[in-house]
Formats: C-alpha cells, structure tokens, sequence
C-alpha cells in the first residue's frame, strides 16, 4: 500500500488525476510523515472510535485515520477528490465512508447517530477559510464531540488557548474555552504541505469538558458580553458593553452588576476570566 504522506507518491496521485488545486478551498495537501503521526498521536484515536474528518483531500490523513480508529467518516466538498479517495487511495478501508458535501451543512449530530451514537473524535487538517465556523458549529451545535484535534493556522491555534491580559485573548479563546480544554500540540512550518500556505500552522487538540467550567444563566448573554467586550478593545468595558446593541442593559445597570461584583468600572474586557463573564450575565439577568 502506497502512503501519500510519501511526498513522491502524493504528486504521483495529483499527476495521475491531473489534479489542480483549488485556492477557494484552502487545499493545502499535508506531505510530512511526522506531522502526520504526531496529530493521530494528539488525537488518541483507537479501534474504539468513530473519527470525523472535516476535508480529507487526497486522503493523506484518512489513510491514518482509517488504519488507527473503529470507523472514519470523512466529509469533502471538492467532487474531483471523491474518485481518487473512493478507487485509489482509500479503496482498500471497509470502514470509511465518504460524504460528499460542504461539511458546514451536514448534519453531524445525526451522522454520530448514524455510526453508534459514541461522542466523535474530529481529526482535520482544516480549511483554514471557515476554522472558526467548523469549530463553533460543532460547539454550540452541540455535536456529540469528545474531542477535535485540528490543524489551523498558527495564529488562530495560539488565540484559541490564550489567557486574559495577552494580546491574542478575545472572544475566540473565551468561547472555545467555555466548550473545551485547548492543548497546543505542535507548531508546523510551511513546507509540510502542498501547495505551501503562505502563513504557519498548528496542531490543537481541543477535548471537550464533561460538565461546563462555569454556571450560566443566559449563554447568549454572555457571549453578547464577551463579543461586546472585545469589539471595542480600547474601550473600557462598561463603556463598550453600554454601547452594544446586543447587550440590553443599561451603563448603569452594568455599573451596579460591577459594584456588587466588586470589579474595578474602568475595567477592561481583555482583563476579565470566563468566570468573571458568566458571574457578570448572572448579576444582570438577577437584576
Ligand atoms: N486532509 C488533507 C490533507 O491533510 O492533506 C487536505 C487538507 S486541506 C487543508 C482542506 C480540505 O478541506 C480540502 O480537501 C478541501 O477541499 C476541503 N474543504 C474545503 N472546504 C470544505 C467544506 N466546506 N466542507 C468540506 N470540506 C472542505
């Protein structure tokens, strides 16, 4: 069997297809065998489990994927990949199915259904165009998930676990945060892939928590908080969070939540914890 994490044998598979990248899908083709083992190795996929991997490609990590867990379904877009995954490079792999479709309008919970009802294991080297739309999606859709281990681009992995007071804190780190535990895993240099990105990447691994970190009263409150928060960095929170028009409570409403909290009313949102967010929705929707 010919692995494709053999850069030789992946421009073979592109040559035989007389393949052509597509940039609007962000197809970056992974050729690193040791990235390769180091992002199944962060996953901790095992015969027990059913993998989701968000845009499989050529089939580089599926071939891993398939070898390593139970069962692997694997959603892509581009059809032009679907001959080469379906009578090439995956043919061999009885416990893959491929569904051919734009991953952010499938049905995932009831893909989980479909193969056993176990919370999935997502493994993907994403299109780094829609990162944060797979991951909140799969979040706040509340898709059976134990864990997603996930190439992005660097930057996006560092917000992603960043704490308060650092420059890459923000709404992303608060509301992966709230859904799960980030792991850093690896950094990945652009000549790991094909065609080579033009910015760094990372592998995450992000494993949901079984019970939420914090108690909320009022989720959409809260992250109406936290978007307000950090729309206006400059501002001071107060401020900015008086402004939103997602927020309906009042300067002074907000200033009495923050007395009774004992926070400082110059406070900035960059400052605060995702516990200081949810005590905060749960002072006002007390008021
Ligand atoms: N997994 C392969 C690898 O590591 O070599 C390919 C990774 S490439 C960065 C991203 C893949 O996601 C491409 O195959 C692309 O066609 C696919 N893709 C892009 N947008 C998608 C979407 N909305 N739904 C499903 N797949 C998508």
């Amino acid at each position: 069997m010919a692995y494709l994490s053999d850069p030789k044998e992946t421009i073979a598979v592109l040559n035989r297809y007389g393949f052509h990248f597509k940039k609007n899908f962000g197809q970056n083709f992974l050729i690193d065998s040791h990235v390769l083992d180091k992002i199944i190795a962060s996953a901790g996929v095992t015969k027990d489990d059913v993998v989701l991997e968000i845009g499989p490609g050529i089939g580089t990590m599926t071939q891993a994927l398939c070898e390593a867990a139970g069962e692997v379904v694997a959603v892509e877009i581009d059809s032009t990949l679907i001959p080469i995954l379906r009578e090439d490079t995956c043919k061999d792999y009885d416990n893959l199915t491929i569904i051919n479709e734009d991953v952010l309008k499938v049905d995932l919970a009831a893909v989980c259904e479909e193969h056993g009802g176990k919370a999935l294991k997502v493994v993907a080297n994403l299109p780094y165009y829609i990162t944060t739309p797979i991951i909140m999606g799969l979040f706040e859709k509340r898709v059976p998930i134990e864990s997603i281990t996930v190439m992005v681009q660097k930057e996006v992995a560092y917000r992603m676990q960043a704490g308060p007071g650092t420059k890459d804190y923000g709404a992303l780190s608060l509301a992966v945060q709230y859904y799960s535990e980030p792991y850093l895993a690896a950094n990945v240099p652009q000549n790991c892939f094909i065609p080579r990105p033009n910015v760094d990447s990372a592998v995450i691994r992000l494993t949901s928590h079984k019970e939420p970190p914090v108690e909320v009263k009022d989720e959409k409150l809260m992250f109406a908080l936290i978007r307000a928060a950090f729309g206006q960095r400059r501002k001071t929170f107060a401020n900015s969070a008086g402004n939103s028009k997602e927020v309906p409570y009042t300067k002074e409403q907000m200033g009495e939540a923050f007395e009774r909290m004992g926070l400082d009313p110059n406070v900035r949102g960059e400052a605060l914890t995702l516990e200081q967010f949810a005590e905060l929705s749960n002072a006002l929707t007390a008021q």
